[in-house]
């Protein structure tokens, strides 16, 4: 689910409310997971309110490369990866799975499903 159609206008009322692109969704999850935003060239997703995020749109280098997910596995599916400022956990456990991938392909052994293939 990607909300490239977001425009730019209607970008700071997303940050703040985190209802656009899907203003139907109960607020429920809105609160406790919230709609994902990433970053089409880095890959990267994370939460709207990211301090990283926030920081390059300040700068204007973030906005028109920005994708929207409905959850983190549409993220992952999409095959991007947590953001490590916003999302230590998850970064970690990405960091840890990515690993163990790398050296089982390494290995020639199983290839196990990592999310990054
Ligand atoms: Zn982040």
């Amino acid at each position: 689910m990607v909300g490239s159609a977001c425009p730019a206008w209607c970008f700071g009322r997303a940050l703040r409310r985190a209802v656009h692109p899907r203003p139907r969704l109960p607020r429920r999850r809105m609160t406790a997971r919230g709609t994902l935003g990433g970053h089409r060239k880095t890959r990267i997703y994370g939460r709207l309110d990211c301090p990283t995020a926030l920081r390059a749109i300040a700068k204007g280098g973030y906005v028109k490369h920005r994708v929207f997910f409905a959850d983190e596995a549409a993220a992952v599916a999409a095959g991007y990866r947590p953001c490590a400022r916003c999302m230590p956990d998850r970064y970690r456990e990405w960091k840890s799975r990515r690993r163990k991938c790398e050296k089982a392909i390494q290995r020639g052994g199983p290839r196990l499903s990592c999310g990054n293939t």
